[in-house]
Order: structure tokens, then sequence, then C-alpha cells
């Protein structure tokens, strides 16, 4: 192949340097136990935190929206894809962030992309944690305005450039940073938007069903009202257990979004039985209160385990327990010596995250037990992580 086509020495460059990424096939249910290339593996790098995705009662709802509703949606929201499924799990979304409206978007990725490139233009101005997720940095550039990343987590950097914004101001920020697991500290956050008149978003993926008692996520962690955080993103992929994404906020703030944003608009729906199964998993999500409980306590016993075995921890209390390698090699590396000894533990290298901070990402759930924690930290110990 020549020319155009020639794409191996992208391909070579990447494996070169411990950034080539290849996927295992999984077949059989999302779980703590998965059925990997032919052998069973513990699942320590799904973002499945309260053990959902393939809980009996999601499976029956999900059946039954489809013999309801069919399997796909036939098109876009704003066309004929709007089912009474979709507008109920809107309305329990709505009511359970005490918002007065909330809007489902088929993916994260896309809530983000288009909320941000929704609201901004040119001459406004974007500020983003430096550690964004990268559909918040993405839809900050996507949306043409001044883009400018502030501190990871520092609301003196934020204030700064806060001073300096031209025409609207947005501030941008992960609630859990996803892979650092730690918090953006939201009421500072909140009061410099609202003392600056900015705006505010907060992307709460891998906090909503998790933080606060009630699983409202960070803003519910912080004790923060709806009127501190008025735009907030939720994904349903993961404490949810199922698949999309919402926005909540204002009634205006969701009609605007649902005029303008584009990645709303020229999209088709998820599929209805979708939202009926996430609407019971809204349901466990709030009622369940052991499941947060029991994450809570592993996350403990991990750090607790890891402490006493001298292993390099970061400051995280969520269940993303990132452990640096600094290289991408050596990252891989612990990867597969995990793998061989039937753990599966993500090696997250830039650009996911900065380069020379390339780390294992040990990710939690409500289901694990406690000896496969142990079983995991000695295997980490003496692979020398
Ligand atoms: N925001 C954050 C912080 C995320 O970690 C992710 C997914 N990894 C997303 C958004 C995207 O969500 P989705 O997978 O639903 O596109």
């Amino acid at each position: 192949m020549a020319g155009f086509y020639d794409f191996s020495g992208e391909l070579g460059r990447l494996e070169q340097q411990g950034l080539y990424r290849r996927r295992r096939v999984v077949d059989g249910p999302q779980g703590v136990l998965l059925n990997v290339d032919g052998r069973r593996m513990v699942n320590f790098c799904s973002n499945d935190y309260l053990g959902l995705a393939a809980d009996p009662r999601l499976v029956d709802a999900f059946q039954r929206g489809a013999e309801r509703y069919g399997v796909g949606s036939g098109s876009a929201h704003l066309i004929c894809g709007h089912s009474a499924a979709h507008h109920a799990l809107e309305d329990a979304l709505a009511e359970f962030t005490s918002r007065r409206r909330a809007l489902l978007f088929s993916t994260g990725y896309m809530a983000n992309v288009g909320t941000i490139s929704a609201l901004l233009g040119r001459g406004d101005t974007v500020l983003e944690d430096r550690l964004n997720h990268a559909s918040l940095l993405d839809g900050g550039l996507l949306a043409g305005a001044r883009f400018r990343r502030y501190h990871h987590a520092d609301p003196a950097d934020l204030a700064a450039k806060l001073a300096t914004g031209s025409g609207k101001v947005l501030v941008v920020s992960d609630g859990v940073f996803s892979m650092d697991g730690d918090l953006a500290p939201l009421p500072a956050l909140a009061a410099l938007a609202g003392r600056h008149d900015a705006g505010l978003l907060i992307d709460d993926a891998h906090g909503f069903g998790v933080l606060g008692a009630r699983g409202g996520g960070i803003v519910e962690h912080f004790g923060l009202s709806a009127e501190q955080v008025p735009i907030l993103i939720g994904t349903l992929g993961k404490a949810f257990g199922t698949f999309g994404a919402f926005v909540a906020g204002s009634d205006d703030l969701i009609e605007l979004l649902i005029q303008k944003a584009r990645s709303y608009v020229f999209t088709t729906a998820m599929p209805p039985a979708v939202a009926e199964a996430t609407r019971t998993a809204l349901r466990i999500v709030r009622d369940e209160t052991w499941r947060r409980e029991r994450l809570r306590e592993l996350i403990a016993r991990f750090r607790q385990g890891a402490e006493q075995l001298g292993l390099p921890l970061m400051a995280s209390e969520t269940a993303i327990q990132p452990l640096p390698t600094g290289d991408s090699e050596r990252a891989v590396a612990l990867s597969n010596a995990l793998a061989e000894r039937g753990f599966w533990v993500g090696a997250i290298r830039p650009p996911t995250v900065p380069a020379g901070t390339a780390r294992l990402r040990v990710t939690l759930t409500a289901l694990h037990d406690d000896a496969q924690i142990d079983a995991l930290l000695e295997a980490l110990s003496e692979l020398g992580a």
C-alpha cells in the first residue's frame, strides 16, 4: 500500500511509544467476572460502579420496552423519534436532580460537545480544567470560543482567568475526574462563576449515582443547590448501567439545546427500551443505598491494603483508584502481567492523560468481594507496581 493508505508508519510509531491500543473480546454479560477471549477475568476496569449493567430488573425493563416500542427509535427526537419512554425518563431525571427539565442525549460525548457549542460562539470564552474529559475539551474547541485551560482543580488560577474573560464566559469541569478519581472543588467553582456572572457546566459522569446519600452525585455530595450548578450533565452508561446521557437545568436552557445542540438535533434518539431500562435503574440507584455503602467499604479496603503494601496511590476517595507508572510501556507491561494472572486493569496512556503520567486505572464496583480486592493487591505488589 502506498500514499494516503499507507498507515504502517503511524501504527508502528504508536506501537513503539507504548500507545497502541488493543481490544479484548468479552462474551457474556458485564459484571465482576468476565469471559474474555475464552478465559475468566476479574474485571477491575469497568465504570459500572453500582453493578447494574446486567441486573435482571434492568434486563426485564429493557425487554418489556422492546416489546412495547420495538428496537430502533426511527429518527432524531425532533422528527418522530421522541417516544413516551424518553419523555418519562426526562421527567424522572428532572425530578431526581431537582431541576425544571432534563434532556436526553444519545451519549455523554455528544451531550458535552453539543451543549458547550450551543451555548458559546466566537467572541465568547470557555474556561476548562486542564484534566477535563476529552469531550468537554472538544466541545470547547468546536464552539469557536476563546479556549483557556486553568490548572487542575485550582480556584485561584480559575479566578485569575475569569478576570480576563471576554464575551459570555462558561466555566466547565468534570465533577469526578475520570482518570484521577479526585473531585472538582465545586463550592469554589460555583462561588467564582456566580461572582463573575459566568456560566457553570459540570459533567458528573463519574459522580452521578455514586456520590451523595441518594446518589445525586457531586452536587448532593457538597450540599449545593440546583441554582448553584445551573448546567448539570450526567451519563447513564456508568453507575446507571445503561447508555446515554442527559443535561438538566432550566426550561430555557433545555429549549435552547433542543433548538441548537447539533449533536442532539442531527442524530438518532437512543432506543426507547434503553430509556425504559434507565428508569428502572434510577429507582434502584435512589433506593438501594447499600450499593454506595458497599462501594465505599471496598474503596477503603483497597486504599488501606495498598498503603500497607507501599503501592503508589493517588489522592482519590472514589471508585477510580489510579496507580501511577510514569511511562506508557510500564503501564502496558503491568496491565498485561495482571491479565496473565486473571485481573483486567486498564493501562491509561496519552492522549487520555498528559505525557509522562501513564497509570493503571483500577475501578471498583459494589459487586466486588473482599477476596478479589485482596488478590488484586497481592498481584500488584508481587509485580512491583
Ligand atoms: N464525560 C466523562 C467525564 C467521561 O468519563 C465520559 C466517558 N468515559 C464521557 C463524558 C462520555 O460519556 P459517554 O461514554 O456516554 O459518551
